[in-house]
């Protein structure tokens, strides 16, 4: 697929990268992303998509924006408080650039709307808030073999992932976890409290991960490092990497 020249123009600082080039640039176009939740991750981790140039975008989350929310979801305004947020998101990018499409869906994916949410997706990145929701989206690529962007945080911490558990040799984010669905989640942020610029953090560095993966295969810059989980810590600045291992008695991946 080639570009229009307008498009040329828009993305030329990253046709201009060896890494990317015109084959990168057209692989994002072609891209069709899944971005489960619209909050602190969700939120920047989508403007970065959105200006990278990914063609299609699904934009999941059940929850209405608060004005708790604007301490750090960048993109909502207070006239958005009480909207859906997959709703308010959608607008941001019609604003933002009329040759994407966009999708809202105001709903919690779980076993039951995988199937209509995912089929087509290249890739999911889940921002999401709460661990039932990140093991189910995990098995639903498990099953579906689509890739996995993954990012959490928790007040100062952040984690970043690219998982194919679809794949024999590559662990899936339930090997990470394992079963336990009532651990500490960021449900707490609210109790916790969450620094509002290391989500921003987090969320575009999960936006970088996802374009690792949809550039693979057609620029030099996709190398989507599956199972390495890079820990970013705001507190003592700094960041590390660790190998998850695969789990062979995976109930989501394992033989
Ligand atoms: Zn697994």
């Amino acid at each position: 697929m080639s570009l229009a020249p307008e498009r040329l123009a828009r993305f030329a600082r990253h046709i201009v990268l060896p890494e990317i080039g015109g084959a990168g640039q057209a692989a994002l176009a072609n891209s069709h992303v899944v971005l489960i939740g619209c909050g602190g991750i969700g939120s920047p981790a989508l403007q970065y998509l959105a200006a990278a140039g990914v063609g299609r975008l699904t934009l999941v989350d059940d929850d209405v924006v608060d004005v708790s929310n604007l301490q750090r979801q960048t993109i909502f305004t207070p006239s958005d408080v009480g909207t859906p947020k997959a709703e308010a998101a959608a607008e941001w990018v019609r604003r933002f650039d009329l040759g994407l499409e966009v999708t809202a869906v105001v709903e919690r994916l779980g076993g039951d709307n995988a199937d209509r949410i995912l089929p087509d997706a290249d890739l999911v990145l889940d921002g999401c808030d709460n661990f039932a929701t990140r093991l189910a989206v995990s098995d639903a690529c498990v099953a579906r073999a689509i890739p996995l962007t993954s990012a959490a945080i928790g007040r100062f911490q952040g984690q970043v992932a690219n998982f194919a558990g679809h794949r024999e040799d590559q662990p899936c984010y339930r090997c990470f976890v394992g079963d336990a669905f009532d651990a500490q989640d960021c449900d707490t942020c609210a109790a916790d409290g969450v620094l509002g610029a290391m989500v921003g953090m987090v969320g575009t560095f999960a936006a970088m991960h996802a374009i690792r993966v949809l550039v693979h295969g057609h620029a030099a810059f996709g190398d989507p490092k599956y199972g390495s989980l890079t820990l970013i810590d705001g507190m003592n600045p700094g960041m590390r990497s660790i190998r998850i291992a695969k789990d062979p008695a995976c109930s989501a991946c394992g033989a």
